[in-house]
């Protein structure tokens, strides 16, 4: 029996994840494993836009940071669905702690490298096995401008998503025989609600597109690495920030 392909999106609730989670079920027809953390009514708003139109879509809470209920949940929802197949992996969710090195305390630093990198970790291990066995799949990480350069102010941020680079491109190598390909995404400032404090007005000036990306274009980018089409890229980080930085 033909297997339903699953996408899953970590941080499919708001932001870049949840137009991640509408485009990818929109334009490449898989069905779509809605995670989020804690927000629940945002994250059934993206179940809806999708099932509105037609598509497939489903929530599975956890946190990416606790490696047990990361486990626990996707075990159990594998368990309860033998004809699915995870193929592709979105490791979107992220948060920021920003301040200066000299006061960062040790929990801002451990939280942001924690959901980042073990976020990463703890989903994509749990899923390599059956992406090996199917020999083909995506993985498309979330990283950031401030991992290709440094941000001031985000010392935690910019390492986590720095090692995000270093696990995608050490992956990529490791799996690209069977088919799987493992590249990043480095968005600039974007709209959503993680940057809705930020004085756009001023800052947009840094950006030579002279405005914030949407949410939309970074999930467009996601999805075109999610396909078929982008099956010669692996390894790859893409920036996507108005030409803030190449
Ligand atoms: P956002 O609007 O703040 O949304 C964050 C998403 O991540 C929410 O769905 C949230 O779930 C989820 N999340 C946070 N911690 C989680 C955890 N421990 N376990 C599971 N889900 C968790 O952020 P965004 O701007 O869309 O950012 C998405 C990604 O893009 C992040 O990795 C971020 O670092 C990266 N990025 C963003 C920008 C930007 O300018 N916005 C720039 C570069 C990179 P709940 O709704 O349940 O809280």
């Amino acid at each position: 029996m033909k297997k339903t392909k699953y996408a899953l999106v970590t941080g499919g609730s708001r932001g870049i994840g949840r137009e991640t989670c509408i485009k990818i079920a929109e334009e490449l027809g898989y069905a779509v494993l809605i995670n989020y953390q804690s927000n629940q009514a945002a994250a059934e708003e993206t179940l809806k836009a999708i099932t509105d139109k037609g598509g497939k879509a489903e929530l599975l809470q956890f946190d990416v940071n606790n490696a047990e209920g990361v486990n626990s949940k996707l075990n159990e929802w594998k368990d309860a669905n033998p004809d699915a197949l995870i193929e592709v992996i979105v490791n979107n969710a992220g948060i920021t702690r920003d301040g200066l090195m000299m006061w960062m305390e040790e929990e801002d630093w451990q939280k942001v490298l924690n959901t980042t990198l073990n976020g990463f970790y703890n989903v994509t291990r749990n899923l390599i096995q059956d992406l090996l066995k199917n020999r083909y799949g995506r993985i498309i990480n979330v990283a950031s401008v401030s991992g290709m350069k440094g941000t001031p102010g985000q010392v935690n941020y910019s390492a986590a998503k720095a090692g995000l680079i270093g696990a995608t491109k050490a992956l990529a190598q490791e799996i690209a025989k069977r088919n799987i390909t493992v590249n990043a995404v480095a968005p600039g400032f974007i709209e959503t609600d993680m940057t809705q404090d930020l004085d756009q007005s001023q800052l947009k000036n840094l950006v030579p597109l002279n405005r914030f990306g949407k949410a939309e274009e970074v999930a467009d980018l996601i999805c075109f690495l999610a396909s078929p089409k982008a099956s010669y890229i692996t390894g790859e980080t893409i920036n996507i920030n108005g030409g803030i930085y190449a």
